[in-house]
């Protein structure tokens, strides 16, 4: 059974004393859990000091970045590459819809990070999502028929894994991330995003094969809280979530978790 996992994704939020409090009572409460695996994506800024409060917490919790640059250093101002964060991180995500919005990263460099992700020995979390809501889906209910599906997110998908190897395609998750369920409070169902998970893995074991496939964690993304984590936890093709603004808050970044890792326990 694939090991379920939530990733953190706090974005440019919290101050340093925020973020201490916030991984502090993460790592208190979620000693008990089994069966899952957690990344708490923080800012660049907190990587190294967050790693040190996470050196005596549960091995299962592990540190991510929110992205790098494919280069591996250089005159790129402001940049962070997969060389500086290798030893430091486990994963990174890669494509996030925001990265694709505000810094108009196309599938091309969105492929040129996974692969320096995995030449540094990193975990990319590649993030794939259309970004209207299918129109037969009111309020995101409903499904996506596999058309629609095939010309958006699958898209993004076969580029984003433009020659990653077989070998190397274990270390990928990928996260659907609906953009139209991100920050707005309108996550899609849950029947919904497991037809796209479905989808997703479908083409990954049409490229790589049917036990790569069933080896590759797919995550669901958008508007995950606690009141509707159990509709995601509990669909066959949903290996966890990926939490922007549930994970800045002790409370509900724990709830999640709990219900993911309640799913594991069968
Ligand atoms: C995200 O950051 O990718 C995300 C899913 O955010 P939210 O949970 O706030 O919708």
């Amino acid at each position: 059974m694939r090991k379920g996992l939530i990733i953190g994704n706090w974005k440019m939020n919290t101050t340093f004393s925020e973020a201490v409090v916030l991984t502090n009572q993460i790592k208190l409460k979620l000693e008990d859990l089994e069966g899952i695996e957690v990344a708490l994506c923080p800012p660049y800024l907190w990587l190294y000091p967050i790693a040190d409060l996470l050196e005596h917490a549960p091995s299962f919790i592990k540190l991510g970045a929110q992205n790098l640059y494919f280069e591996d250093e250089g005159a790129f101002t402001g940049e962070i590459s997969g060389k500086m964060l290798k030893g430091l991180v486990k994963y990174v995500i890669v494509g996030h819809s925001e990265r694709r919005e505000h810094f108009k990263e196309d599938d091309k460099v969105i492929n040129n990070k996974v692969r320096a992700a995995l030449e540094w020995g990193l975990w990319p979390i590649l993030a794939v999502g259309e970004l209207k809501k299918m129109h037969e889906a009111p309020k995101g209910r409903g499904r996506p028929t596999s058309t629609e599906v095939r010309g958006n997110v699958l898209r993004q998908l076969e580029e984003g894994l433009e020659r990653v190897s077989k070998e190397d395609v274990g270390k990928i998750t990928i996260a659907y991330e609906p953009v139209w369920a991100i920050g707005t409070g309108e996550p899609a169902t849950g029947a919904y995003a497991n037809q796209v998970c479905q989808n997703i893995r479908q083409s990954l074991k049409r490229k790589y094969g049917y036990s790569a496939s069933e080896n590759i964690r797919i995550l669901y993304g958008g508007s995950v809280k606690p009141d509707n984590i159990a509709e995601f936890a509990l669909q066959p093709d949903i290996d966890g979530v990926l939490a922007g603004g549930a994970s800045l808050k002790a409370r509900e970044f724990i709830a999640i978790c709990q219900a993911v890792a309640e799913k594991h326990l069968f």
